[in-house]
C-alpha cells in the first residue's frame, strides 16, 4: 500500500520509525524490537538509511521483514549525497525487486570527505536529484521527502528553504515528513507558510519522545530545534532520574500528539528509535483516540 493512501484517510493514526543495527551482531535485537513495535499495528513503519550511526546495508531487509513477515506497511529511506549513481540505481532496483512501494528520498548529511570539494563533481547534490532518479527508474514508488519546520541548518532563511522544498515536491514528492519539533505552534506556522507557497501534499509531523536528558542535547545539536521552557523545566527536574525522565518525556510527546489530532492532523510519525516500550506507552496513552 502506498503511504499516501494512509495519509489521506481521516482516521487518526501513528506510524513509527526504526533504524538499522550499528553492527552485524546487533541485527537480531533490532529485528526483535521491530517485531514488537509492529505488533502495535502502526499505520506504517519507516526504516532509516544509515542515520543515527546505523548501517545502511540492512535497511531493505528490515523494511521487507516489516511488510512481508510482520504485516505492517513499510517505507525504506534512501540517501544519495555520499553515493555514486551506480550505487543509487542498484539500491533502487533492489527496493523495487523486494516489492517495497514507498521510498523516503533524502540527500543525507554531507560526508566529511566531500566537505570543501566542488559539488559540481558530485553525482547528487540534493534530495531533488534523487527524486528525479526515482521518477526516471520506471517504478511507481510513493515518494516521501523531509521538511524542516525550523528550517534546515544549511538554509539561509525560511523563504529559501520553502522555495527548494516546493521544487522537491514538484519533482515528484508525494508527502513530507517533518524534522522533530517540541512546540506545535512552530508546526502550525510552517504548515500555513508552505500551504501559502502552494505546497499541497500531505505533511506528516514527526514527534520525538525524549526519554533521557542526553537525547535532548543530541536532538538540539542535530536539528537546532527550539526547546520550549515547559520542556526545559521537565528535563531540569527529571533529567537525573531515568525512570521519571522517561515517563515525563513520553507524557510530553503524547500531549503534543493529542494537540495535533485536536487541531485536525490525522497522522503523526513517532521517532520511537527501536524502543518498543516507548511505542507501546504512546499507543496506550492514545488508546481512546486511535481506535
Ligand atoms: P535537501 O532536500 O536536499 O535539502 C538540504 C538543504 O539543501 C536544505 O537547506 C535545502 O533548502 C537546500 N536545497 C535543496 N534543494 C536545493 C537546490 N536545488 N539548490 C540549492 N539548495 C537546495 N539522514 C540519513 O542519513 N538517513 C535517514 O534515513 C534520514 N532520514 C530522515 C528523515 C526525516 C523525516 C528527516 C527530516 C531527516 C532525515 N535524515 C536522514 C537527515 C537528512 O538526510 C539531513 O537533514 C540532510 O542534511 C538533508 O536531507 P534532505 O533530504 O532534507 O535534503
Amino acid at each position: 500500500m502506498k503511504i499516501t493512501e494512509i495519509l489521506n484517510s481521516s482516521k487518526p493514526s501513528v506510524s513509527f520509525e526504526v533504524f538499522p543495527p550499528k553492527t552485524d551482531a546487533a541485527y537480531d535485537s533490532v529485528q526483535a524490537a521491530t517485531k514488537e513495535i509492529a505488533k502495535l499495528s502502526p499505520s506504517f513503519m519507516s526504516v532509516t538509511y544509515g542515520a543515527g550511526g546505523g548501517t545502511s546495508k540492512y535497511t531493505l531487509n528490515i523494511a521487507k521483514d516489516i511488510k512481508d513477515n510482520f504485516g505492517v506497511e513499510s517505507i525504506a529511506h534512501l540517501t544519495c549525497v555520499s553515493s555514486t549513481k551506480e550505487t543509487v540505481r542498484s539500491r533502487i532496483d533492489d527496493i523495487k525487486a523486494a516489492g517495497i512501494e514507498n521510498i523516503m528520498a533524502l540527500r543525507g548529511d554531507i560526508p566529511e570527505e566531500l566537505v570543501g570539494s566542488d559539488p559540481a563533481l558530485w553525482d547528487y547534490t540534493h534530495a531533488v536529484d534523487l527524486v528525479h532518479e526515482l521518477k526516471s527508474s520506471g517504478a511507481d514508488f510513493c515518494i516521501g521527502g523531509a521538511c524542516y519546520p525550523e528550517i534546515h541548518p544549511e538554509s539561509k532563511n525560511q523563504a529559501e528553504d520553502i522555495f527548494y522544498l516546493k521544487e522537491k515536491v514538484l519533482a515528484g514528492v508525494d508527502f513530507l515528513t517533518t524534522q522533530m519539533f517540541f512546540d506545535n505552534n512552530i508546526l502550525y506556522n510552517f504548515l500555513y507558510k508552505i500551504r501559502e507557497a502552494g505546497i499541497t501534499v500531505p505533511v506528516l509531523p514527526g514527534i520525538m519522545p525524549i526519554t533521557n536528558a542526553l537525547q535532548v542535547q543530541r536532538a538540539v545539536k542535530l536539528s537546532g530545534c527550539f526547546v520550549p521552557g515547559r520542556f526545559k523545566s521537565l528535563v531540569d527536574k527529571f533529567g537525573s532520574d531515568p525512570e521519571a525522565m522517561k515517563q515525563a518525556g513520553i507524557a510530553y510527546a503524547t500531549d503534543q500528539i493529542i494537540d495535533l489530532f485536536a487541531n485536525g492532523i490525522t497522522n503523526v510519525h513517532v521517532y520511537s528509535m527501536n524502543k518498543p516500550e516507548v511505542a507501546q506507552k504512546i499507543c496506550d496513552n492514545l488508546k481512546g483516540i486511535i481506535k
